[in-house]
């Protein structure tokens, strides 16, 4: 300490804190098989305290791996505080990856024990003898411990219940690893990235920033982006800090439920990838439901659509934007419009906002070309996306592919895109998805949010086959809204006046749905694998 300021740490165990002490009897409420279940700000603090003292008494020991195979719910937001705060490292896991995978992941991270769902217990059973670092499973939900395979494993109630209230949370140092998360692994093996407290702190006072998501203490917030993908995008801290109140989902939320629990606690921010909220648009067509609460939904993890945009704000819901990654803990860059295009047309704002916006503070990013160079910021100049920040991952965990993602102290996102001169960012694909044809690479997510803007069209994507004269071209993959009919000639006139003409699809198949990833991307990979027999039409 060098005396002029205090040697604080920046520690999650703060947020916790300060919200029991300042939000003590406000709300965090969860839904169950049997409702909802409704406690305090006083009660998290209390239990997540509980929790540190289980994981002593389990011999637990700091900086050890503590896994989570669970939903959303008030239980994994006591492990997000008391896992971290007491000086142990969450791991959530992704319980949507192959079975493999998940092992791999546990194997690789070491995890010392594991938190499960009583829903998800079957699922882990199988994977259990797979697992060589773990030495005990406790498992979460209401009622008795239900029968199981699992060894040793306890029930989390009866833990707490036997365990001490007072705060048992050490000092730590800000750098103490708080977080873990795998990426989805699209390619080979997922990799592991370590979370310190103090990147999420920062991270969690970016989110909360008003040209961010502007959380704030009178908000309802339901994080339906899964609590094993990426930190649900930061808002079970966020929210804490600023002590608004929460709504968990639970099990298996159906787009249904989503749009019930919206209505019924007047959730005012909730967050969800693209195909989350195709979902809650295709509930609110089968029936309505009162969503006017709803002030912010961030968007982000795939392109969002204009259209998308576009349907939400003739609901008088505004979806912002995000860009991140699992890498970017995640959030990295927020995309609303500047005062200086207040008197724009709608449309032309909707054009900003469906761009994935720009750096939050301490993010820096930049455009780099295949030969190296940095590009102008001109909103043309296409390359991979660069970023560094207090909350970009600096190694990936144990893991020799690390050097590979570097470039002189910048990570490299495997994204292509361009920035403009206003700084704002567009991703044009991941750069294993661009069509190169004939030398020129086609953006299949400018593409896709042209097909998109059909009214008879759900979901589309667009993935680049072999083609003999012009390396790949374009394949518009495309499922419709329910009831309609649209042919191949009727979609390519309508996209004609829209793109390049070079650009066009040379070919339009129609499918019942598309298939997606753990996270609810749409699987490119697997949609190119399902059509490696393709032959175009001859012309
Ligand atoms: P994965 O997609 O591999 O499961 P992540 O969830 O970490 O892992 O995803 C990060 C990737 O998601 C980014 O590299 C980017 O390609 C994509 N992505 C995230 N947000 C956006 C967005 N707003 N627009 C376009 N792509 C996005």
């Amino acid at each position: 300490m060098n005396g002029l300021m205090m040697d604080e740490p920046l520690l999650l165990t703060h947020l916790v804190r300060r919200a029991a002490r300042l939000f003590w009897e406000k709300r965090i409420l969860s839904r169950t098989q049997f409702g909802v279940t409704e406690y305090t700000y006083a009660d998290l603090y209390r239990r997540a305290c509980q929790l540190g003292h289980v994981l002593e008494r389990l011999g637990i020991k700091a900086g050890e791996r503590v896994g989570t195979f669970a939903w959303n719910t008030f239980r994994h937001l006591e492990l997000y505080f008391g896992v971290p705060a007491s000086g142990r490292v969450l791991h959530t896991l992704n319980i949507r990856l192959f079975p493999e995978q998940i092992a791999y992941i546990v194997n690789h991270a070491e995890d010392a024990i594991i938190f499960v769902d009583y829903a998800l217990i079957p699922q882990l059973e199988k994977l259990a003898p797979e697992l060589r670092s773990v030495r005990a499973y406790v498992a979460m939900g209401d009622g008795p411990l239900p029968e199981t395979s699992l060894k040793p494993a306890y029930a989390y109630e009866d833990l707490l219940r036997e365990a001490p209230t007072s705060d048992p949370f050490p000092a730590l140092d800000e750098q103490t690893a708080a977080a873990m998360c795998y990426t989805s692994g699209t390619t080979g093996n997922p990799k592991g990235v370590v979370y310190s407290h103090r990147a999420l702190v920062l991270h969690t006072f970016a989110q909360c920033m008003a040209d961010a998501f502007g959380l704030r203490e009178s908000d309802v917030i339901m994080p339906v982006v899964p609590m094993f993908h990426a930190n649900a995008w930061g808002l079970p801290y966020g929210a804490t800090m600023i002590g608004a109140t929460q709504v968990y989902p639970g099990v298996q939320p159906t787009p249904e439920d989503i749009c019930q629990l919206i209505e019924t606690h007047r959730v005012t921010v909730t967050a969800g990838v693209p195909t989350v909220l195709l979902g809650i648009l295709a509930a609110l067509e089968k029936r309505p439901y009162d969503l006017s609460s709803l002030r912010c939904v961030p968007c982000g993890g795939s392109a969002v659509p204009e259209s998308l945009l576009e349907r939400f704000d003739a609901l008088g819901i505004t979806v912002v934007q995000a860009w991140g990654m699992t890498e970017t803990s995640p959030l990295a860059s927020v995309s609303h419009p500047l005062s200086v295009m207040a008197d724009w047309p709608e449309e032309r704002k909707r054009k900003v906002r469906a761009k994935q916006g720009r750096p939050l503070p301490f993010v820096e990013m930049r455009i780099v070309a295949e030969d190296g160079r940095e590009q102008p910021w001109d909103g043309k100049s296409v390359g991979e996306l660069e970023v560094r920040g207090p909350w970009i991952v600096g190694s990936y965990y144990r893991d020799e592919r690390s050097a590979a993602s570097f470039d002189r102290g910048w990570f490299k996102t495997g994204d292509i895109g361009t920035i403009d001169e206003y700084g704002y960012l567009q991703i044009t694909d991941r750069a294993k998805d661009v069509i190169k044809s004939g030398g020129e690479w086609i953006s299949s997510v400018e593409l896709e949010n042209t097909i998109m803007a059909h009214p008879k069209v759900a979901e589309a994507a667009v993935i680049g086959l072999p083609h003999e004269r012009w390396q790949e071209r374009p394949l518009a993959c495309v499922v419709l809204r329910p009831g309609e009919t649209l042919t191949k000639e009727e979609l390519l006139a309508f996209l004609e006046p829209r793109v390049a003409k070079w650009w066009l699809p040379d070919d339009v198949v129609f499918l019942d749905a598309l298939p997606k990833t753990s996270v609810g991307k749409v699987a490119k990979r697997e949609l190119r694998e399902n059509f490696r027999n393709y032959r175009w039409p001859a012309k």
